[in-house]
């Protein structure tokens, strides 16, 4: 939800986890060292820049990455991995997508589906994108642009998704969005103690650099309706199951429900693909059909509230958040702005029958603040907690929430989903030759290698977070004190709103480590006297 957790977690894991493992005589520091062992190797992956990931992939080593097994070199490989560099390069809709080398000095040796697969005799590869959130939108419209044949199918076309709509500022350049429709652009964070201690985060902030909040019905539109200008077709419908093919060429047959507009029960039709992208998100059935395993998950829960426009004053660039075992035993609440109302929500694993409860013990926290304020809308929705098992299978891939891509500690999916699904789809365009031949499970890997590579970190990270700060309420006290700190607030937004794993200041890293582990020390002290009083 909030990306500032996420980057505040980024950001103080990596310095805690620096120094923490020469402290370990407490239980806290025990804690932070396990953190800091798990940060050493998360961070050997994720500080490779793509360039020497590329690099790497030389003719000695191409055996040990096994996703890349039986695949062989190519000029038009090395310009796919050019793209990953530099930013695929699509064509003009229509033409051939070349080789592209002149992007790079460096070696850069990569492969692509060496094309034993067969060329399409007098039609393009045809592929089927399951769902139309943000995932699926950015899948289709880098399908339609690299010469595919596209066809989106959603069920709901004024589909609101019940989101907190918090997205990264690197998301508004790189997927090209609008301003219009970004509702409000946030630059300042409260984040909120279990003893309501207020935290003001955002001081550190550029004059252009802000969190959008988004409505997930506008976002998801704008990306579909892109995709339909660039050679989508958009289909209306419920898909319900899929045929498999039992041969490498045959085509897969979807069946779904076609709602046309003439009746509210649809009509059943079938379509006819090469490949299908899942991005149905949380329950997809796409990853039914595939036999993708389940993923535990969370469940989250908000409301929109339409407050007085005096107290929309109050959070006009301003977003909230609340740590607690009264709003979540495992997660945070939310007050985040939208246009002419503010969402209001929480989410939690382990205690998912207790849902309503965190609900309003979140809007209870917030109550001054939103005081007559109406709620017009409840949403509730599973959001995954890792990736599926299995997340490709001959000519089908997973993206998004599908695919189980959301961040823990943090709960961000928006962005990995439209970005998976990106990736997807220009693992799809390259093996294909522009959709001029047919591609097969290798050609879909090579986007989950890409994948792993770049944001494994990330990932594993914010699941270690999750573990340390969030597992009680004076860890949760320190949490929020260590947010006060204007390093980790730089380190939090920088990574938060471009997606990197920033490189530390050495000196600030061991000072805040030490904070860091102050924090923790003081926490876990705490604990251990609340637990002498709560037994005696
Ligand atoms: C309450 C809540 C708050 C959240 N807040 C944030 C936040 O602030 N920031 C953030 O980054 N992330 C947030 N997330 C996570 C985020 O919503 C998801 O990670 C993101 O929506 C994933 O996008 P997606 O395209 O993969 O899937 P979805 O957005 O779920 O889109 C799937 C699409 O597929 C369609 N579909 C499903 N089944 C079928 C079918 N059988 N046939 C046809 N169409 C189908 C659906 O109608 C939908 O349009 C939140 C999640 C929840 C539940």
């Amino acid at each position: 939800m909030a990306g500032c957790v996420q980057a505040v977690a980024m950001a103080s894991t990596g310095v805690s986890f620096t120094v923490s493992s020469s402290l370990s005589s407490t239980h806290a520091c025990s804690v932070a060292s396990e953190a800091a062992q798990a940060f050493v190797r998360a961070d050997g992956g994720a500080c490779k820049s793509s360039l020497r990931v590329l690099s790497s992939l030389s003719s000695s080593s191409k055996h040990s990455l096994k996703t890349f097994e039986g695949l062989r070199f190519s000029p038009l490989s090395a310009a796919a991995a050019v793209s990953e560099v530099k930013g695929l390069q699509m064509p003009a809709q229509g033409s051939e997508m070349g080789p592209r080398r002149t992007t790079s000095t460096t070696t850069v040796v990569t492969v692509y589906a060496g094309k034993s697969s067969p060329k399409l005799q007098g039609r393009k590869l045809r592929v089927a994108v399951v769902g139309g959130g943000p995932a699926g939108g950015c899948a289709a419209e880098t399908l339609a642009r690299g010469g595919v044949e596209t066809f989106l199918i959603e069920r709901k076309l004024d589909n609101a998704k019940p989101c907190g709509g918090a997205i990264p500022l690197c998301m508004v350049s790189e997927f090209d969005l609008p301003p219009e429709i970004i509702d409000r652009k946030v630059t300042k964070m409260k984040m909120i103690s279990p003893s309501n201690v207020a935290v003001d985060v955002g001081r550190t902030l550029n004059d252009d650099e802000y969190i959008g909040m988004v409505r997930r019905e506008v976002l998801d539109s704008f990306l579909r309706e892109r995709a339909e200008k660039n050679g989508a077709s958009i289909i209306n419908g419920l898909f319900l199951r899929m045929e498999v093919p039992k041969d490498e060429e045959s085509p897969y047959i979807l069946h779904y429900t076609k709602f046309d507009g003439a009746s509210k029960m649809g009509t059943p039709a079938v379509l006819e693909v090469d490949a299908v992208i899942g991005a149905d998100g949380a329950n997809s059935r796409v990853a039914k059909d595939i036999d993708a395993g389940e993923y535990d998950y969370a469940i989250a829960f908000q409301e929109r509230i339409k407050i007085p426009e005096d107290k929309m004053e109050y959070y006009e660039n301003l977003a909230e958040m609340y740590v607690g075992d009264d709003v979540s035993p495992d997660f945070y609440g939310w007050v985040f702005p939208k246009c002419d109302h503010v969402a209001v929500g929480t989410g939690t694993v382990i205690n998912k029958p207790a849902i309503k409860k965190y609900q309003t013990a979140t809007r209870n926290r917030a109550k001054d603040k939103i005081a007559g304020g109406k709620i017009i809308r409840v949403e509730a929705h599973p959001i995954p907690e890792h990736p599926r098992p299995r997340r490709a299978s001959n000519r089908v891939a997973l993206v998004g929430d599908a695919a189980g891509y959301v961040t823990k500690c943090s709960g961000e999916g928006i962005y990995f989903a439209a970005k998976s699904g990106r990736m997807c789809a220009e693992a799809i365009v390259q093996g294909s030759a522009n959709g001029t031949r047919m591609v097969n499970e290798s050609d879909l890997r090579v986007y989950l290698e890409k994948w792993d590579k770049k944001y494994w970190a990330t990932y594993k990270v914010l699941d270690i977070l999750q573990k340390v700060f969030y597992r009680s309420n004076p860890a949760r006290e320190a949490f929020v004190e260590m947010c006060a700190d204007d390093y980790v607030q730089k380190m939090t937004f920088d990574s938060y709103l471009y997606k990197v794993v920033v490189p530390g200041n050495p000196l600030d890293d061991i000072k805040l480590a030490f904070n860091t582990i102050g924090s923790l020390i003081r926490a876990n002290a705490l604990r251990k006297e609340s637990q002498k009083i709560t037994v005696g």
